[in-house]
């Protein structure tokens, strides 16, 4: 990629700091005399989330629809302002003067699910990647120069596409456009939200191993969300589970799949279809949909679909309990001392 813009430090905090650290992140929506005085009326899409993405890392984010993990990529992102909260980049605080919300949107992108809805049908292919160093100050002949550069890296022959408009392109090739803007400002974290869910089979694998090679060759930090369990285990290092707007469990990929702690990741896991019949469940492993976030249940939130339930379940919340190494689980099971008999 060629220098066309004044860059941010590239590791500011050194080798040890964390890329993000995300602290008590709330965002409540509606209610309206405030979220704090119309209590019945307030969705509690993310409530209370702690978790951090190592530089170099990808972590996946999985849960249901409604879950709160594209909130809480919109928090990260200041799409939308949260309640409370501290998010860290590189050990600066998000907003603070050592690290105002301009500089760090310059150093995290998002890719949205909608390829053609995240695009300006009137900009061609090469005009949308060398949008945003314009805008930060790069010349027109540097920034389109870096934008053919990008869209070589993200497999779109320039001289084929980067005339074309968007609507001229497959779904495919937009999002790989998208994936090329967003990395037109050289940023060290990519939100991906859904990015991949709308394409078909085969062009997904493209592009997932195209994200991995990126990934290596940018030296990026993936915040990688989808619903599709086999996706999130070939891209992540490590995998968190929202339920509810909470943090259900987080830890290693092959810790979550193998042995995973919290009663809702197996039924996510179990739900997930086999290709082998003998694997084959006849019961349905989650029941009902979620309960509505305007009003949770109390205790665990998961109470009221949880095959282990036991009386404290629905009296005490589960903290996350540290399962062992980097693997942390919101359960009364995981945890001896909750006073659940099954602990
Ligand atoms: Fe199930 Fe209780 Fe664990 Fe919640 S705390 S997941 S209800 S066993």
């Amino acid at each position: 990629m060629s220098e066309t813009i004044a860059l941010d430090p590239r590791d500011r905090g050194g080798a040890g700091t964390r890329l993000l650290d995300v602290h008590g992140l709330v965002k409540h929506f509606g209610g309206k005399g405030g979220v704090l005085t119309k209590k019945n009326d307030v969705v509690r899409a993310v409530d209370g989330v702690d978790f951090f993405i190592a530089k170099n890392e990808t972590i996946g984010i999985v849960g249901e629809s409604g879950c709160g993990k594209s909130t809480t990529a919109r928090l990260v992102m200041q799409i939308i302002q949260p309640d409370a909260g501290e998010i860290l980049f590189d050990g600066e605080e998000v907003g603070s003067p050592a690290l105002d919300v301009r500089s760090f949107r310059r150093q995290a992108q998002m890719v949205f699910q909608d390829s053609y809805a995240s695009l300006n049908p009137r900009l061609t292919v090469e005009d949308t990647v060398a949008f945003g160093p314009r805008v930060h100050g790069a010349s027109a002949k540097a920034a389109m120069t870096s934008a053919h550069d990008l869209l070589h890296r993200v497999g779109l022959e320039p001289r084929r596409f980067a005339g074309r408009y968007p609507h001229e392109i497959s779904g495919g090739q937009r999002q790989r456009v998208n994936i090329a803007r967003a990395l037109s400002l050289q940023p060290r974290l990519l939100i991906l939200d859904e990015a991949v869910s709308a394409l078909d089979k085969s062009v997904e694998a493209q592009v997932l191993n195209l994200l991995l090679d990126l990934k290596r060759d940018f030296g990026l930090t993936y915040m990688f969300i989808t619903h599709d369990l086999h996706v999130v285990r070939f891209m992540s290092d490590r995998i968190m589970v929202m339920y509810l707007g909470k943090v259900a469990e987080v830890g290693p990929s092959d810790r979550i799949f193998d042995t995973p702690g919290h009663p809702y990741t197996a039924a996510l896991l179990a739900s997930m279809p086999s290709m082998d019949p003998a694997r084959r469940t006849e019961e349905a492993p989650l029941s009902g949909d979620p309960p509505n976030p305007i009003n949770p249940p109390s205790g665990c939130r998961f109470h009221p679909r949880c095959k282990m339930v036991a009386a404290v379940c629905s009296v005490v919340e589960p903290a996350l309990f540290n399962a062992g190494g980097d693997h942390f689980v919101a359960c009364h099971l995981a945890n001896p001392a909750s006073g659940h008999p099954g602990a």
